[in-house]
Protein backbone atom coordinates (compact mmCIF):
# COMPACT_ATOMS: atom_id res chain seq x y z
CA UNK A 1 0.00 0.00 0.00
CA UNK A 2 3.13 2.31 0.97
CA UNK A 3 4.78 1.78 -2.20
CA UNK A 4 1.43 2.19 -4.39
CA UNK A 5 0.87 5.77 -2.17
CA UNK A 6 4.31 6.74 -3.37
CA UNK A 7 3.78 5.52 -6.68
CA UNK A 8 0.90 7.75 -7.07
CA UNK A 9 2.32 10.22 -5.05
CA UNK A 10 5.20 10.67 -7.49
CA UNK A 11 2.95 10.62 -10.53
CA UNK A 12 1.12 13.71 -8.93
CA UNK A 13 4.29 15.85 -8.89
CA UNK A 14 5.67 13.87 -12.30
CA UNK A 15 7.70 17.10 -13.28
CA UNK A 16 7.07 16.11 -16.97
CA UNK A 17 3.26 16.13 -16.55
CA UNK A 18 3.46 19.25 -14.93
CA UNK A 19 5.89 20.47 -17.88
CA UNK A 20 2.95 19.14 -20.01
CA UNK A 21 0.17 21.22 -18.78
CA UNK A 22 2.58 24.40 -18.36
CA UNK A 23 2.97 23.37 -22.55
CA UNK A 24 -0.52 22.72 -23.07
CA UNK A 25 -1.78 26.58 -21.25
CA UNK A 26 1.21 28.24 -23.00
CA UNK A 27 -0.06 26.63 -26.60
CA UNK A 28 -3.88 27.43 -25.79
CA UNK A 29 -2.48 31.09 -25.51
CA UNK A 30 -1.06 31.07 -28.72
CA UNK A 31 -3.70 29.35 -30.68
CA UNK A 32 -5.14 33.00 -29.45
CA UNK A 33 -2.93 34.52 -31.77
CA UNK A 34 -1.73 32.13 -34.19
CA UNK A 35 -4.95 32.95 -37.00
CA UNK A 36 -3.95 36.79 -36.52
CA UNK A 37 -0.57 36.38 -37.15
CA UNK A 38 -0.73 34.43 -40.09
CA UNK A 39 0.88 31.12 -38.35
CA UNK A 40 -0.66 28.32 -40.30
CA UNK A 41 0.62 26.78 -43.68
CA UNK A 42 -1.28 24.96 -45.71
CA UNK A 43 0.34 21.79 -47.46
CA UNK A 44 -1.40 20.08 -50.34
CA UNK A 45 -0.79 15.85 -51.03
CA UNK A 46 -2.39 14.85 -54.33
CA UNK A 47 -4.87 12.05 -54.76
CA UNK A 48 -4.49 9.93 -58.09
CA UNK A 49 -7.26 8.23 -60.03
CA UNK A 50 -6.07 4.77 -60.38
CA UNK A 51 -7.68 3.74 -63.29
CA UNK A 52 -5.31 6.18 -65.57
CA UNK A 53 -2.91 7.85 -63.00
CA UNK A 54 -4.78 10.82 -63.32
CA UNK A 55 -4.10 13.54 -60.18
CA UNK A 56 -7.41 15.33 -60.44
CA UNK A 57 -7.61 16.42 -56.79
CA UNK A 58 -5.40 17.36 -53.48
CA UNK A 59 -5.75 17.64 -49.57
CA UNK A 60 -5.02 20.43 -47.76
CA UNK A 61 -3.15 19.58 -44.37
CA UNK A 62 -2.40 22.52 -42.18
CA UNK A 63 1.04 23.07 -40.28
CA UNK A 64 1.26 25.73 -37.45
CA UNK A 65 4.34 27.39 -37.93
CA UNK A 66 5.08 28.70 -33.95
CA UNK A 67 7.52 31.39 -33.71
CA UNK A 68 9.44 29.51 -30.88
CA UNK A 69 8.57 26.00 -30.85
CA UNK A 70 8.94 25.77 -34.61
CA UNK A 71 6.73 23.70 -36.77
CA UNK A 72 4.01 21.85 -35.23
CA UNK A 73 2.17 19.14 -36.59
CA UNK A 74 -1.95 18.89 -36.88
CA UNK A 75 -1.86 16.01 -34.61
CA UNK A 76 -0.76 17.80 -31.63
CA UNK A 77 -2.51 21.15 -31.71
CA UNK A 78 -6.20 20.04 -33.86
CA UNK A 79 -7.79 17.74 -31.29
CA UNK A 80 -6.88 20.49 -28.43
CA UNK A 81 -8.21 23.33 -30.72
CA UNK A 82 -11.06 21.39 -31.22
CA UNK A 83 -11.71 20.94 -27.09
CA UNK A 84 -11.14 24.35 -26.61
CA UNK A 85 -13.44 25.89 -29.25
CA UNK A 86 -10.77 27.08 -30.79
CA UNK A 87 -10.71 25.13 -34.00
CA UNK A 88 -13.84 27.15 -36.07
CA UNK A 89 -11.68 29.85 -36.13
CA UNK A 90 -8.55 27.59 -37.49
CA UNK A 91 -11.14 25.95 -40.35
CA UNK A 92 -11.85 29.09 -41.71
CA UNK A 93 -8.90 30.86 -42.53
CA UNK A 94 -7.44 27.24 -43.69
CA UNK A 95 -11.01 27.21 -45.99
CA UNK A 96 -10.35 30.87 -47.03
CA UNK A 97 -6.92 30.20 -47.98
CA UNK A 98 -7.58 26.88 -50.40
CA UNK A 99 -9.98 28.71 -51.92
CA UNK A 100 -7.84 31.88 -53.09
CA UNK A 101 -5.43 29.33 -53.77
CA UNK A 102 -7.71 27.60 -55.98
CA UNK A 103 -8.60 30.95 -57.82
CA UNK A 104 -5.17 31.53 -58.75
CA UNK A 105 -4.38 27.50 -59.59
CA UNK A 106 -7.05 27.94 -61.74
CA UNK A 107 -5.77 30.65 -63.76
CA UNK A 108 -2.26 28.96 -63.82
CA UNK A 109 -4.05 25.67 -65.49
CA UNK A 110 -4.20 23.43 -62.14
CA UNK A 111 -7.53 22.48 -62.20
CA UNK A 112 -8.28 20.40 -59.24
CA UNK A 113 -10.61 19.37 -56.51
CA UNK A 114 -9.22 20.31 -53.18
CA UNK A 115 -10.00 18.79 -49.89
CA UNK A 116 -10.50 20.24 -46.69
CA UNK A 117 -10.50 18.79 -42.84
CA UNK A 118 -13.13 20.08 -40.87
CA UNK A 119 -14.12 18.86 -37.54
CA UNK A 120 -17.39 17.78 -36.25
CA UNK A 121 -17.64 21.04 -34.00
CA UNK A 122 -17.47 22.77 -37.23
CA UNK A 123 -20.04 20.61 -39.38
CA UNK A 124 -22.45 20.45 -36.56
CA UNK A 125 -22.76 24.42 -36.53
CA UNK A 126 -25.37 25.98 -39.24
CA UNK A 127 -23.06 28.97 -38.97
CA UNK A 128 -20.06 27.32 -40.25
CA UNK A 129 -22.67 26.14 -43.88
CA UNK A 130 -23.17 30.09 -43.42
CA UNK A 131 -19.43 30.60 -43.80
CA UNK A 132 -18.96 28.04 -46.85
CA UNK A 133 -21.86 29.24 -48.47
CA UNK A 134 -20.57 33.42 -48.60
CA UNK A 135 -17.15 32.05 -49.04
CA UNK A 136 -17.62 30.76 -52.06
CA UNK A 137 -19.28 33.08 -53.16
CA UNK A 138 -16.66 35.89 -52.19
CA UNK A 139 -14.24 34.38 -53.71
CA UNK A 140 -15.95 33.10 -56.78
CA UNK A 141 -15.10 29.41 -56.69
CA UNK A 142 -17.38 26.72 -58.41
CA UNK A 143 -18.48 25.01 -55.38
CA UNK A 144 -17.14 21.61 -56.78
CA UNK A 145 -14.07 22.06 -56.51
CA UNK A 146 -14.00 21.76 -52.84
CA UNK A 147 -14.27 19.00 -50.61
CA UNK A 148 -15.07 18.64 -47.38
CA UNK A 149 -13.64 15.77 -45.33
CA UNK A 150 -15.53 14.75 -41.72
CA UNK A 151 -14.19 12.52 -39.48
CA UNK A 152 -16.18 10.96 -36.89
CA UNK A 153 -14.62 11.55 -33.70
CA UNK A 154 -15.87 11.60 -30.31
CA UNK A 155 -18.93 10.63 -31.36
CA UNK A 156 -21.94 12.81 -32.85
CA UNK A 157 -23.23 15.17 -30.26
CA UNK A 158 -26.20 16.62 -32.75
CA UNK A 159 -27.16 14.15 -35.18
CA UNK A 160 -29.96 16.09 -36.39
CA UNK A 161 -28.13 19.21 -36.76
CA UNK A 162 -25.31 17.57 -38.79
CA UNK A 163 -27.60 16.02 -40.93
CA UNK A 164 -29.41 19.23 -42.30
CA UNK A 165 -25.72 20.94 -42.56
CA UNK A 166 -24.56 18.63 -44.79
CA UNK A 167 -27.75 18.38 -47.29
CA UNK A 168 -27.22 21.83 -47.00
CA UNK A 169 -23.67 21.75 -48.05
CA UNK A 170 -24.48 19.11 -50.97
CA UNK A 171 -27.41 21.55 -52.47
CA UNK A 172 -24.48 23.91 -52.65
CA UNK A 173 -22.77 21.77 -54.73
CA UNK A 174 -19.57 20.91 -51.96
CA UNK A 175 -18.36 17.37 -52.13
CA UNK A 176 -18.32 15.72 -48.96
CA UNK A 177 -16.18 12.53 -47.87
CA UNK A 178 -16.44 10.90 -44.77
CA UNK A 179 -12.34 10.43 -43.32
CA UNK A 180 -10.75 7.52 -41.93
CA UNK A 181 -13.31 5.10 -42.42
CA UNK A 182 -13.52 2.01 -40.46
CA UNK A 183 -12.01 3.73 -37.42
CA UNK A 184 -13.57 5.11 -34.51
CA UNK A 185 -17.42 5.00 -34.23
CA UNK A 186 -18.51 5.15 -37.67
CA UNK A 187 -20.52 2.14 -38.56
CA UNK A 188 -22.22 1.00 -41.79
CA UNK A 189 -25.63 2.38 -40.75
CA UNK A 190 -23.95 5.99 -39.97
CA UNK A 191 -22.21 5.79 -43.48
CA UNK A 192 -25.60 5.01 -45.06
CA UNK A 193 -27.68 7.87 -43.67
CA UNK A 194 -24.53 10.06 -44.59
CA UNK A 195 -25.37 11.99 -47.60
CA UNK A 196 -21.56 11.90 -48.71
CA UNK A 197 -20.07 11.54 -52.09
CA UNK A 198 -17.00 9.66 -50.91
CA UNK A 199 -15.55 7.50 -48.21
CA UNK A 200 -12.06 7.64 -47.52
CA UNK A 201 -10.21 4.07 -45.71
CA UNK A 202 -8.17 4.58 -43.01
CA UNK A 203 -4.69 4.30 -43.55
CA UNK A 204 -4.08 1.90 -40.60
CA UNK A 205 -6.31 -0.77 -42.72
CA UNK A 206 -4.03 0.05 -46.05
CA UNK A 207 -0.59 -0.06 -44.75
CA UNK A 208 -1.74 -3.52 -42.92
CA UNK A 209 -2.64 -4.57 -46.53
CA UNK A 210 1.23 -5.75 -46.79
CA UNK A 211 2.02 -7.77 -43.72
CA UNK A 212 -2.08 -8.99 -42.52
CA UNK A 213 -3.41 -11.09 -44.63
CA UNK A 214 -7.02 -10.45 -42.81
CA UNK A 215 -6.79 -6.94 -44.71
CA UNK A 216 -7.56 -8.00 -47.80
CA UNK A 217 -10.64 -8.51 -47.32
CA UNK A 218 -11.52 -6.00 -44.98
CA UNK A 219 -10.51 -3.33 -47.16
CA UNK A 220 -12.23 -5.43 -50.16
CA UNK A 221 -15.19 -5.13 -48.08
CA UNK A 222 -15.17 -1.18 -47.62
CA UNK A 223 -14.55 -0.66 -51.32
CA UNK A 224 -17.83 -2.73 -52.23
CA UNK A 225 -19.46 -1.37 -49.36
CA UNK A 226 -18.54 2.33 -50.70
CA UNK A 227 -19.72 1.28 -54.15
CA UNK A 228 -22.85 0.00 -53.07
CA UNK A 229 -23.41 3.01 -51.99
CA UNK A 230 -22.04 5.09 -55.01
CA UNK A 231 -19.40 6.45 -53.65
CA UNK A 232 -16.11 7.05 -54.87
CA UNK A 233 -13.73 5.23 -52.47
CA UNK A 234 -10.49 6.75 -51.44
CA UNK A 235 -7.57 4.83 -50.10
CA UNK A 236 -5.21 6.81 -48.09
CA UNK A 237 -1.49 5.95 -46.53
CA UNK A 238 -0.64 4.42 -49.56
CA UNK A 239 2.99 3.75 -49.22
CA UNK A 240 4.23 0.81 -51.33
CA UNK A 241 3.67 -0.27 -55.00
CA UNK A 242 1.96 -3.61 -53.51
CA UNK A 243 -0.48 -1.91 -51.82
CA UNK A 244 -1.29 0.46 -54.51
CA UNK A 245 -1.52 -2.92 -56.92
CA UNK A 246 -4.06 -4.94 -54.40
CA UNK A 247 -5.73 -1.54 -54.16
CA UNK A 248 -6.00 -1.20 -58.34
CA UNK A 249 -7.51 -5.34 -58.35
CA UNK A 250 -10.13 -4.43 -55.42
CA UNK A 251 -11.19 -1.62 -57.74
CA UNK A 252 -10.34 1.22 -55.61
CA UNK A 253 -10.97 4.62 -57.46
CA UNK A 254 -8.73 7.07 -55.27
CA UNK A 255 -5.01 6.77 -53.64
CA UNK A 256 -3.44 9.19 -51.62
CA UNK A 257 0.16 8.17 -49.46
CA UNK A 258 3.94 8.97 -49.57
CA UNK A 259 4.43 6.72 -52.96
CA UNK A 260 2.90 9.79 -55.26
CA UNK A 261 3.77 12.24 -52.93
CA UNK A 262 3.84 13.51 -49.72
CA UNK A 263 2.07 16.69 -48.18
CA UNK A 264 3.86 20.01 -50.02
CA UNK A 265 3.70 23.35 -49.81
CA UNK A 266 1.38 25.27 -52.11
CA UNK A 267 4.62 26.46 -54.42
CA UNK A 268 6.17 23.61 -54.62
CA UNK A 269 2.98 21.78 -55.32
CA UNK A 270 2.41 23.43 -58.04
CA UNK A 271 5.97 22.85 -59.47
CA UNK A 272 5.19 18.99 -58.69
CA UNK A 273 1.60 18.93 -60.09
CA UNK A 274 2.94 21.00 -63.79
CA UNK A 275 5.61 18.66 -64.31
CA UNK A 276 3.59 15.42 -62.86
CA UNK A 277 0.03 15.76 -64.75
CA UNK A 278 -0.08 11.76 -64.95
CA UNK A 279 1.57 8.87 -63.18
CA UNK A 280 2.74 6.41 -65.32
CA UNK A 281 -0.38 3.62 -65.29
CA UNK A 282 0.35 0.42 -64.22
CA UNK A 283 -2.23 -2.07 -64.88
CA UNK A 284 -2.78 -4.24 -61.92
CA UNK A 285 -1.25 -7.80 -62.01
CA UNK A 286 -3.82 -10.05 -61.72
CA UNK A 287 -1.54 -13.22 -61.01
CA UNK A 288 -1.02 -11.81 -57.40
CA UNK A 289 -4.32 -13.88 -57.41
CA UNK A 290 -3.74 -16.72 -59.15
CA UNK A 291 -2.01 -20.14 -57.73
P1 LIG B 1 -6.08 12.90 -42.34
O1 LIG B 1 -7.12 13.86 -42.81
O2 LIG B 1 -6.45 11.46 -42.30
O3 LIG B 1 -4.83 13.17 -43.28
C1 LIG B 1 -3.93 12.19 -43.69
C2 LIG B 1 -2.67 12.20 -42.85
O4 LIG B 1 -1.85 11.11 -43.25
C3 LIG B 1 -1.80 13.45 -43.04
O5 LIG B 1 -1.12 13.69 -41.80
C4 LIG B 1 -0.82 13.00 -44.10
O6 LIG B 1 0.39 13.75 -44.11
C5 LIG B 1 -0.58 11.60 -43.67
N1 LIG B 1 -0.14 10.73 -44.77
C6 LIG B 1 -0.46 10.84 -46.09
N2 LIG B 1 0.08 9.84 -46.80
C7 LIG B 1 0.76 9.07 -45.93
C8 LIG B 1 1.54 7.88 -46.06
O7 LIG B 1 1.72 7.32 -47.15
N3 LIG B 1 2.08 7.38 -44.93
C9 LIG B 1 1.92 7.97 -43.71
N4 LIG B 1 2.49 7.41 -42.66
N5 LIG B 1 1.18 9.09 -43.54
C10 LIG B 1 0.60 9.64 -44.64
P2 LIG B 1 -1.05 15.13 -41.16
O8 LIG B 1 -0.84 16.17 -42.21
O9 LIG B 1 -0.08 15.06 -40.03
O10 LIG B 1 -2.50 15.33 -40.60
C11 LIG B 1 -2.99 14.53 -39.56
C12 LIG B 1 -4.46 14.77 -39.32
O11 LIG B 1 -4.68 16.11 -38.83
C13 LIG B 1 -5.31 14.67 -40.58
O12 LIG B 1 -5.57 13.32 -40.87
C14 LIG B 1 -6.54 15.46 -40.18
O13 LIG B 1 -7.41 14.66 -39.41
C15 LIG B 1 -5.95 16.51 -39.27
N6 LIG B 1 -5.83 17.78 -40.03
C16 LIG B 1 -4.87 18.18 -40.88
N7 LIG B 1 -5.12 19.41 -41.37
C17 LIG B 1 -6.30 19.80 -40.82
C18 LIG B 1 -7.13 20.97 -40.93
O14 LIG B 1 -6.85 21.93 -41.68
N8 LIG B 1 -8.28 20.99 -40.19
C19 LIG B 1 -8.64 19.95 -39.40
N9 LIG B 1 -9.79 20.04 -38.69
N10 LIG B 1 -7.90 18.83 -39.27
C20 LIG B 1 -6.75 18.76 -39.97
MG1 LIG C 1 -8.39 14.05 -44.30
MG1 LIG D 1 -7.87 10.51 -43.48
MG1 LIG E 1 -6.28 9.17 -41.31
Amino acid sequence: YAAKRQHQSHALYDPGLEQNRQTQLALLSDLRNAVAENQFVVCYQPKVRMKDGEIDAAEALVRWRHPERGWIPPGDFIPFAEQTGRLRAITQWVIDDVLKRSVEWERDGICIAVSVNVGMSDAEDATFVDFVEDALLRLQVDPSRLCLEITETGGMSRQVELMGNLERLRRLGVRLSIDDFGTGYSSFAYLAQMPVHELKIDRSFVQALDYKFENVSIVRSIIELGHILGLQVVAEGVETESAWQALAVMGCDEAQGYLVAKPMPAEEFARWYLATPMLPYTPPDMSVYDA
